[in-house]
This record gives structure tokens, sequence and C-alpha cells, in this order.
């Protein structure tokens, strides 16, 4: 893998996390120009791009680069200028044209349906874990709307959910071609249905949906709790279940676990078949592993693909993660690592789960914000200070229960009305700031996977 292929793989990995606007919109003609030590160097096309990708991406950015390259601790970005006095430089930036091409037929998105070509049967490995969910995918494309509707998948993350989903939207697209198909995740709906409302076209917008022959709904489990879009939800299902079109739907639990969810809801999930993707067994994730690589063209020692499968317990997404990080450490060292070298890679990403403590929750958000811990604890207006320690107050307060005078004790004897005032500051605040929402997630993803 050359750089070129190095960040090409970064992207792939950042695409899974954003979405597709905001990632052709901020991703677009950026490069890895430069590693130096714990440093890297992208480039961008213009200051807009630069800028936002400083302030908003640089965390996500980070954390996916040093998914591959652990050492980086800094990312610099500068503007790439086409300067004609230097012909050199202009000739790699056009064969890193011809390059960036290919990253962006990988990531590209059908804009008609939705659907990522990417996702495909073929690519799509069964097993024990999800022969069921497969079987039935099969059989819907075949009676397409008729046999099973709506069809409900559930599954823990990483476990192939989206691949399925959308392999079965590809595969309809390819075999008929006058269906109209739309994919989307419940959290983009959502977020389309709130702007048709804001620009009065929300008749557009259920003529967009209702008017499908085949409607796959990603995530569903986001709706929990939030009426307007159940509603929405409901009412487009109604429609397309009369006219026998089919609805897919996915999910990280089944419906009888999603809470605050209006009964009605509930029952329209529950009302076809439900199957849910388990975890994959040992020799399944060698399977999956073994075609990945066929799909790069590389291979890999049997007893290193044994150790991954073996470690790496109940997600795909972190096994195809932590070979891609293999293959960037050979690619670095130019050379085949050992097994002993590649236990050491992954010891550093992969640590085994146990329970949090409020102190590492403490030093998990100073972390993420660059701030010593300790400052945390101390009487201090600063800004940027106050602000990491209310997040982390509302983190105690919001997942781990704790009560009020508990937390104002793990800051050092804050008092607990100043605790109640953080915790809802922060409340308030996400539901208008998607930034902020953006960094809580990033941010439980590394107290919560990572730690
Ligand atoms: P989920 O939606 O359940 O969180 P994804 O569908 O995004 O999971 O899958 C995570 C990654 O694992 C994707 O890159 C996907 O292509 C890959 N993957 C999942 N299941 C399989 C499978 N059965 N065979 C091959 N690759 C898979
Ligand atoms: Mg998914």
């Amino acid at each position: 893998m050359d750089t070129k292929d190095l960040w090409r793989q970064i992207l792939s990995e950042i695409e899974l996390e954003i979405s597709p606007a905001n990632f052709a919109t901020w991703f677009k003609n950026t490069d890895l120009r430069e590693k130096q030590n714990d440093q890297m160097l992208i480039s961008v096309p213009n200051i807009f791009v630069k800028e936002w990708l400083e302030d908003k991406y640089c965390k996500l950015i980070l954390k996916t680069t040093r998914n591959h390259l652990p050492e980086i601790k800094m990312i610099n970005y500068a503007i790439a200028i086409q300067s004609p006095a230097q012909p050199q430089i202009h000739k790699s930036e056009e064969s890193h044209h011809a390059k960036e091409q290919l990253t962006f037929k990988e990531s590209y998105v059908d804009p008609g349906t939705n659907l990522n070509p990417k996702y495909t049967f073929e690519n799509f490995v069964v097993g024990a874990f999800n022969e069921l969910a497969y079987a039935a995918g099969q059989a819907i494309i075949k009676n397409l709307g008729l046999l099973y509707n709506p069809f409900f998948v559930y599954g823990g993350v990483g476990l192939g959910k989206t691949h399925l989903i959308q392999a079965i939207g590809n595969t309809v697209k390819k075999q008929k071609t006058n269906i109209k198909i739309q994919y989307i995740s419940a959290e983009k709906f959502f977020k389309e249905l709130i702007e048709a409302i804001q620009h009065g076209e929300t008749n557009l917008f259920k003529d967009k949906y209702r008017a499908c022959n085949l409607l796959i709904v990603d995530d569903i489990q986001f709706i929990s709790g939030k009426n307007a879009i159940q509603e929405e939800i409901f009412h487009t299902f109604n429609a397309l279940y009369e006219n026998n079109n089919q609805i897919i739907f996915s999910s990280d639990r089944p419906p009888a676990a999603i809470h605050n969810l209006e009964e009605r809801v509930r029952s329209r999930f529950e009302g076809g078949l439900i199957v849910d993707i388990n975890t994959p067994d040992f020799e399944t994730k060698l399977a999956i592993l073994k075609s990945k690589l066929r799909e790069k063209n590389i291979e890999v020692k049997q007893e290193i693909l044994e150790y991954l499968a073996k470690t790496i317990k109940d997600n795909i997404r972190e096994l195809e993660g932590a070979l891609n990080s293999i293959l960037s450490r050979s690619y670095l060292f130019s050379k085949e690592l050992t097994l002993e070298e590649v236990q050491k890679t992954l010891s550093k990403n992969i640590k085994p789960k146990k329970v949090i403590t409020p102190k590492e929750v403490i030093q998990c958000v100073a972390n993420f914000y660059d701030i010593p811990a300790k400052n945390l604890l101390e009487k201090t207006r600063r800004k940027e200070i106050v602000r990491a320690r209310q997040i982390a107050m509302y983190i105690l307060r919001e997942d781990f229960n704790a009560s009020l005078p508990f937390i104002g004790q793990k800051f050092g004897g804050k008092d607990h009305t100043t605790v109640l005032y953080a915790c809802e500051k922060i409340k308030n605040e996400i539901k208008i700031n998607e930034r902020l929402r953006e960094e809580l997630k990033y941010l439980k993803e590394q107290l919560y996977n990572i730690v």
C-alpha cells in the first residue's frame, strides 16, 4: 500500500462515519502529502476545507488515522497550489488526480437510490451467524413486497446490517430497471423531513418516499422518542404496504427493545419477518478476512489471519480495521509483519473491555479536549476547561446515573447545583448544536470501545 492507498483507506473509513453529502463536500480532493515521525500533512483544495477539517473533523481524522498509524499525534493541513513553475509537482498532482477518481468511485453513492454499489452479495460472506438474514434477503428479492413485509433485520454494530440491506437494494436495482428504490438512514430521513417542513415542501418529501417500490431504512432505532418522525414512518409504511411495496428496516436491537416507540409503529415493525444477525464464528471470520484480501489482491500468512480471527471477538468492522491496520504497517516497514509484530500492533488498538470508573471518564474527556485531567478538577473559569468539565459531568450523569453530590465530589467538591447546571446546559445544547453531538459521539466511542 502506498501513501495514496493508505489515505484512501482512511477516507473509506471516515466515509462510514459521516453523511455522504458531508463526505463529498469536505473530503473530496484531499490527499496525504507527507508523513514525518508523529505528524502528517494533508493537502486540501482551499481555505474553507482547511478550516472546516481542522475545526470540525480533526478528532475523527486523527482517530481514524491512528487505527493505521498509532504513532501519529498531529495532523496538519496545507492548501495545494498548482504551481506552473514546478512542473514535477504538477505532474504528480495529475497522477494523484487519476487515483483520486478511483477513491471516489469507491465511495460513490448512486444519486437516484442513495445506494452504495460497493455493497453486493458477491463480497458478502455467509455463515451460521447471518445465514437466516441472508436467506430472507434472497427470498425478498424474488418476491418483492409479497412475502415478508416489512423485513426487519437487527444485530450489533459492525455485523453487516448495512451491507446486507444495501446488497438487497443493489441486486433488485440490477434485476429490475423500472423499480423505484430508496435507501436512507433513519437519521437522514429525519433531517430531510425537518428540512421539508421548514421549506414548506412536505408534499415533495412524502411523494418521494411513498412512491417507492422498495424503501430501505437503516438504523431505525434512531426514531426512539422522536414522535414526529415516528408518525411519518408510520404513514409512509402504510402507504407502501397497502400497495405491496417492500419495506426493509435495520436496527441495532429488536423492535421490542426500542424505547419510546409508539405502539402502532412497533406493531408494524413486528408485522413482517424479524431476523437477527449474530456474531460470526472463527471459521467465518477467517473466510471474511480472506475475502477482503482477495479483493485487495494481497496475501497474508495463515497464522496471522488466525490470530486476528481469534482475537477480534464480535465485530466485522473491527476485524476489517485490524486487517487494514496491519496492511498499512507492513506497507510502512516494506515487509510482511511477523506474528509478534502483529500482536504488538493490535495490542495498542484493542484493549479488553472493562468496567469504567469516573476517573477514567474524566481522563478520557480531558484527553479528548487536550487538557490535563487535573485542570478539570481545579477552580478555574477558563472557557475550554469549564466546558470540558461540564461535558464530563454530563456523561457521568446521563450514562452512569451518578448522583449530583457524587459527581460534585469527583470534581474537587463542587456544589450539586453547579453539577445540575452543567448537565442541563449540555443537555439543552445537544439539541441545537450538531458539532457538540458529534463530539460526544466520538468521545463516547473512545470511552466505550477503546477503553
Ligand atoms: P452494521 O451496519 O451492522 O453496523 P456494516 O454493514 O457497516 O455493519 O458492516 C461493517 C463492515 O463489515 C463493512 O465494511 C462490511 O462490508 C463488512 N461486512 C459485514 N458483514 C460482512 C460479510 N458477511 N461479509 C463480508 N463483509 C462484511
Ligand atoms: Mg450500519
